[in-house]
């Protein structure tokens, strides 16, 4: 008798979130399921998950939607990063086109504590928008992927950190630091002032992995704009891996 073939389930990736539940559910698959990691590819040399991983956009809704059908996908979890927008509403057509349960899973967002000086906007078009009135030496922190909105910006100076160097327009003063977090505090502190920074720019990114520029900023007193979260499209949403292992538990039939 063929074998019965086991349920998918496919982790929508790219986050240190995502890469945890990936461990997890190696250890111990919900009913005995086959997971798949799922990466956009935008990266060069990604940090990758453990387990089976595939590469590359699936061409819109409808080609999630055709490639949950195609692998009899049992559930899928979301756990792109906060501000991947496209691919999260991709994933909720896709799911209800092809009628597999989704699941969100989101860290929580960076809350303002005593010392800090946010000023929170709602996109990088605003953010470069502020900046000539807070700053002049402006560390950027929102990834080579963003930075045409401040390349208008001749009069600021900006240390932009990121993975891999920018593809887009950028600012014409620009000084790239290619680096991957998680970062220190102390680290955050020596290089804001070694390079006498005086403003930062970062997404409301959520998580303990680059959370240390945050500390490092309240320390140091600077301002810090801050852009805030798109809207989360998903009905169900967890904060943790092991709050995605539990629903996983329940909607994989064992
Ligand atoms: P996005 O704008 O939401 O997605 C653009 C397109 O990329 C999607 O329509 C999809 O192509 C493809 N895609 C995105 N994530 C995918 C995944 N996990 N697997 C397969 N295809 C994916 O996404 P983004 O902001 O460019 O982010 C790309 C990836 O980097 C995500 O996986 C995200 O978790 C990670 N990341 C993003 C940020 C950020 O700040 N945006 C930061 C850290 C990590 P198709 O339409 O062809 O399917």
């Amino acid at each position: 008798m063929a074998e019965r073939r086991r349920p998918v389930v496919l982790i929508l990736g790219g986050t240190s979130d995502a890469r945890q539940l990936a461990a997890r559910l190696a250890a111990d698959p919900p009913g005995g399921a086959r997971v798949v990691s799922s990466l956009a590819g935008r990266t060069k040399a990604p940090v990758l998950p453990q387990g089976e991983t595939r590469v590359g956009g699936f061409g819109g809704a409808a080609g999630l939607a055709a490639w949950l059908r195609e692998h009899g996908a049992a559930a899928v979890v979301d756990a792109t990063h906060p501000f991947a927008a496209r691919i999260s509403a991709n994933a909720v057509a896709a799911c209800a086109e092809a009628g597999v349960p989704l699941l969100r899973l989101q860290r929580p967002g960076w809350t303002e504590r005593d010392g800090d000086d946010w000023r929170r906007v709602g996109s990088a078009a605003e953010a470069a928008d502020l900046l000539p009135s807070v700053g002049r030496r402006v560390f950027l922190t929102t990834g080579r992927m963003e930075t045409a909105p401040y390349a208008g910006l001749d009069d600021l100076w900006f240390l932009l950190r990121s993975v891999e160097p920018p593809e887009d327009a950028a600012p014409r003063n620009l000084e790239l630091l290619l680096a991957r977090g998680p970062f220190t505090v102390a680290n955050e502190i020596a290089l804001m002032r070694g390079h006498a920074v005086d403003v930062m720019v970062t997404k409301d990114s959520g998580g303990g992995q680059t959370a240390a520029k945050l500390d490092a900023a309240r320390e140091l007193r600077l301002p810090v704009v801050v852009i805030t979260r798109p809207a989360v499209p998903a009905e169900v949403c967890v904060a943790s891996a092991a709050e995605a292992e539990r629903w996983l538990a329940h909607v994989v039939a064992r």
